[in-house]
């Protein structure tokens, strides 16, 4: 189950949804897209902030290979392999580290605004 964490700008309202541990579905060209909650789980991805881009951007910390039949074998391979879902690594389109914790920090969508934590959520697959 992916928890989710929202963070919200006190200026203009705008939100970012970072993603703990969410299962993604390999496309046909190895992206890595949305789990609509049946097919073929590539593993999991963590979604974390990129400072620099200013949005959130995807982190692939379990890949399956090949792809498993449910959402659990992802789950089972994090445990294996002893992820907790709070991995980050470098953005995939500028190479800067990813970053869980947005206080504080400057809003991608007006100039004077900052975010600030909200709440997070369980979502079931
Ligand atoms: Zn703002
Ligand atoms: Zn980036």
């Amino acid at each position: 189950m992916a928890v989710s964490e929202l963070w919200v700008c006190d200026a203009c309202g705008d939100d970012a949804v970072l993603v703990h541990a969410q299962e993604w579905t390999p496309g046909p060209h190895a992206e890595v897209l949305p789990y609509e909650g049946t097919g073929p789980v590539g593993g999991l991805v963590n979604r974390v902030w990129c400072p620099d881009c200013r949005r959130v951007q995807p982190h692939v910390f379990v890949r399956l290979n090949p792809p498993g039949a449910h959402a659990v074998i992802a789950y089972a391979e994090a445990q294996r392999i002893g992820c907790t879902g709070t991995e980050t690594g470098p953005c995939p389109r500028c190479g800067t580290q990813l970053i869980w914790n947005l206080e504080a920090l400057p809003c991608a969508k007006c100039p004077q605004g900052t975010y600030h934590f909200t709440g997070e959520w369980e979502d079931a697959v």
